[in-house]
């Protein structure tokens, strides 16, 4: 390990007689592959990769430069552009071809971010009490950067490789509810390009409690996404003269059904592994019930207990939530319509037609009209690799003594799944621990601990290089 982070050190003490700002104050002293990777990061956050005004096509072509910079060819780094302003690049570092390759998949495009909302320019990276702040500060910026910084890094050292390692820059993951671009399309479109063996993503992510490193989680499931529009007309009329035929009644009594209802509790292997785990940092009552979940034969006052804490509802079932509604048309009338948005999480295990027609039994109501919005994609949970699973165990023991590595379901959604609906496996890990308290990815001043970033980015570059060389004789 060569991290190296020392604060107020005696070269940027020597750089302040000239140029004495507060950064200098404040900034680490950086080794020159974390200088780069800086670098690229900065200037691939500062560019606005947001659907409404923002430019993927631009910040590929950033990175691009990078990796030109780095020795690939013109030719090696391809960037395809299905929509405008919306580019996706992959580059391939050769390796000898004894294993098949791996992916390093990331996306470029960011959630939303209103200037008047945030403190800061959410477009502008800063710098300041030991965090780096900015939309896609995090999601997924950080191990974009990363990942262009290593593999042009080790272009430059002419790095002997067993896989080739295919790196894949996309867009409009945010928007993947509904797939057009991105991983999904690339895989559709140029299969070959970005077909291997596994594949390492976000997803996973790493804790700290109270500054410290405790838990690594590696993403190797996830729940699937559907949305489900409930609708109700009626003729409407003077709301002097109320009828029976009000549709926002039976919509809210629907709702309410839905809301009431709890899905069944289904334990894969991952999530009795997950609270198996979990439970070493806990003590009581938690604990007794984490390990009551790892058991297998939980009884219900322990699921109940587990439940009323939303993540592990949702890690123990499937869940359909109210999400919007609407109704009525003036305040003096009868509403012609009532509509609402339900969306469900609905684990790997789970028959995702079974979830549709438990819906429907909850609705009731025959006049309720239930349309499913997204089709969602079967994604089996991907197996624990001993060769993956030991590198990362080994190199998290060795940088972060004590820290207990968690195979993990995450509840929400990553392109993962296009993978491994493919037959790929995908791992979603990153070595970059913030509090979860203080996770605000897709939300205000979204913002990484600096020293975090730099020991993820160490991280990566180090399990790359072992996975690049590992395989059977
Ligand atoms: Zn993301």
């Amino acid at each position: 390990m060569n991290f190296r982070f020392n604060r107020k050190d005696a070269a940027a003490t020597a750089l302040c007689v000239f140029t004495c700002t507060a950064f200098a104050q404040t900034a680490p002293v950086l080794d020159s592959e974390q200088r780069r990777f800086h670098d690229i990061y900065k200037e691939l956050v500062n560019i606005n990769t947001s659907d409404s005004v923002g430019n993927n096509t631009t910040a590929v072509i950033a990175m691009k430069k990078y990796l030109i910079a780095d020795g690939f060819t013109e030719a090696e780094v391809q960037i395809f552009e299905p929509f405008p302003r919306k580019g996706n690049l992959v580059v391939r570092l050769k390796g000898d071809g004894t294993q098949r390759p791996i992916l390093l998949l990331a996306h470029v495009d960011v959630v939303e971010a209103k200037r008047e909302d945030w403190k800061t320019d959410p477009f502008v990276l800063q710098e300041d009490d030991d965090f780096f702040t900015a939309r896609g500060a995090v999601d997924d910026k950080s191990m974009a950067a990363a990942f262009v910084s290593i593999v042009g890094q080790l272009k430059r050292e002419g790095f002997q490789s067993r896989r080739d390692l295919i790196l894949a820059l996309t867009a409009d993951e945010e928007m993947s509810a509904v797939p057009s671009n991105g991983a999904w399309w690339l895989l559709r479109t140029h299969p070959e390009l970005i077909t291997a063996d596994f594949g390492i993503n976000e997803g996973g992510s790493s804790q700290l409690r109270h500054g410290k490193p405790t838990i690594q989680r590696v993403q190797i499931a996830e729940k699937m996404n559907t949305s489900y529009k409930l609708e109700i007309t009626d003729v409407g009329g003077h709301s002097s003269l109320p009828t029976g035929g009000n549709p926002i009644y039976p919509l809210a009594a629907a709702l309410g059904r839905i809301g009431e209802y709890r899905f069944p509790v289904k334990l894969a292997e991952v999530t009795k592994v997950y609270f198996e785990k979990s439970a070493s940092f806990e003590t009581d009552q938690l604990k007794e019930d984490m390990l009551a979940v790892a058991s297998g034969d939980p009884d219900s006052a322990a699921l109940d207990r587990l439940s009323s804490v939303p993540l592990y509802n949702a890690m123990l079932r499937t869940t359909c939530v109210a999400t919007r509604l609407n109704a009525g048309h003036a305040n003096n009338a009868l509403p012609q319509s009532a509509s609402a948005t339900v969306n469900c999480r609905i684990l790997p295990q789970d028959d995702p037609d079974a979830v549709d027609a438990t819906l429907r039994q909850l609705l009731g109501n025959d006049r309720i009209q239930m349309t499913n919005l997204i089709q969602p994609m079967p994604s089996p949970p991907s197996p624990l690799r001993p060769d993956l699973m030991n590198a990362v165990n080994a190199l998290t023991e060795k940088m972060w003594p004590g820290v207990t590595v968690v195979p993990f379901m995450s509840t929400g959604g990553t392109d993962s799944r296009y993978m491994r609906n493919a037959g790929m496996h995908m791992y979603g890990v990153s070595g970059i621990f913030y509090e979860p308290s203080d996770a605000r990815m897709h939300g205000l001043n979204e913002r990484v601990p600096q020293k975090s970033l730099y020991d993820g980015r160490e991280f990566l570059y180090q399990l790359i290089k072992q996975l690049a060389v590992s395989g059977k004789e």
